[in-house]
């Protein structure tokens, strides 16, 4: 497998470099105290650092299901099972449930086209348009392949949400093509007007719903969770047992006492009031400083993603990477023919003044090359 151009640029990133960059969450609002608490409580009880059952720790499984069924999707414990980390969880599903080949969104996540190639699973891209996947290519897709791996909540790298037409139509191809739904959704909770209900509400037997709390809590805990039918599970379960017998003890018990005591309403209100400021302040300091950059208005989650129409935006990224600024080229979300004039921007990690000198110096940097 070849290394990824976006390590890469990572690897480059120096404390002083303005970072758009990375997929990562606000460390500031990183609930540290609470953790702290649940710490203490969870650490006094032996059971906490021992080995303990693959499909997950049973309290926080019936919470996850919960949360579930109050958002209007019938979900039982036993149809959750959690892993280290959604990626896990996207590993598992290829590793076994993918003998055809998968359909992606083009352009598409990285980590999962890299767990498709790692498990050898075949990808057909299909492009996105503004409300979604397009829906032809789509169907004629899923045909050959059986499966489609999708982000319908504020995609990574585009930030896109599908529309509600789009979403019904995707859950009818799906079924009309007796194919199965992979939907990623770690951003979900992210929205910055309203909740969407998972495209695997409307087909629980033929999904799989992937969800995260690397996102809305912290990423280094590497705890996600998939539901899907129990059958299904059972074949996800039997790989996960071979690769790590179980996700971290600790960390389940972490999150669960956090939320036993915290709840989670009261954190994602307050993300999602912090990321909808950082995403109109990047917002801002584009329309005014770099008005050449077309790009749809994300609605919730880490992204902004847009073009500089016929540009090519990775000799951009080596100018602003001199300027101490980086970004990530549309290019690399492209497993075949890469679009040139494409751009990710994330929006989370950098604070908003340092945002407005980072556009400044990405202006800087565009306008140079224009001349030269
Ligand atoms: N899916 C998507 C769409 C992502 O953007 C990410 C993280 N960048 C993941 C899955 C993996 O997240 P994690 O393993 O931390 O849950």
């Amino acid at each position: 497998m070849k290394r990824q151009f976006i390590r890469e640029i990572l690897d480059v990133i120096t404390a002083d470099t303005i970072s758009f960059a990375g997929g990562l969450p606000d460390a500031d609002l990183f609930p540290l105290d609470a953790f702290k608490t649940a710490a203490d409580r969870v650490l006094s009880e032996p059971a906490s650092l021992q080995y303990s059952r693959s499909q997950g720790y049973a309290p926080l499984r019936e919470k996850i299901a919960e949360r579930y069924c109050a958002a209007g999707f019938e979900t039982r414990a036993e149809e959750i099972l959690i892993t280290t980390g959604s990626q896990q969880a996207i590993n598992l599903i290829a590793l076994s449930m993918l003998p055809y080949g998968v359909t992606v969104e083009l352009p598409a996540y990285l980590g999962a086209l890299s767990a498709f190639r790692l498990a050898k699973v075949k990808t057909e891209g299909v492009a996105l348009e503004h409300d979604g996947i397009a829906m032809t290519p789509l169907r004629r897709s899923i045909a050959r392949t059986g499966a489609a791996y999708l982000i319908p909540d504020f995609q990574n790298p585009t930030g896109l949400r599908y529309s509600a037409a789009k979403r019904q139509a995707v859950a009818k191809a799906v079924l009309d093509a007796d194919a199965l739904l992979i939907e990623d959704a770690p951003y979900s909770e992210l929205y910055f007007d309203h909740a969407s209900l998972p495209i695997s509400a409307t087909m629980p037997e033929r999904s799989f719903h992937l969800g995260s709390f690397s996102k809305i809590l912290a990423p280094g805990l590497r705890v996600g969770w998939v539901r899907a039918s129990e059958a299904n599970l059972r074949r996800l379960l039997v790989v996960k047992e071979a690769i790590d017998l179980h996700t971290s003890t600790l960390d389940q018990r972490l999150i669960d006492a956090f939320w036993e005591t915290e709840g989670l309403d009261r954190h994602l209100s307050s993300l999602r009031i912090h990321y909808r400021a950082k995403k109109n302040a990047l917002s801002n300091a584009l329309r005014t400083q770099l008005p050449d950059f077309v790009f749809d208005e994300p609605r919730g989650g880490m992204f902004l993603y847009g073009r500089l129409p016929g540009f090519d935006t990775k000799t951009l990224v080596n100018r602003c990477l001199e300027r101490g600024v980086a970004f990530v080229p549309g290019s690399e979300f492209y497993p075949g023919t890469p679009a040139l004039d494409e751009l990710r921007l994330n929006f989370t990690h950098t604070d908003p003044a340092q945002m407005h000198r980072g556009v400044g110096l990405m202006a800087d940097a565009y306008r140079e090359q224009i001349v030269s």
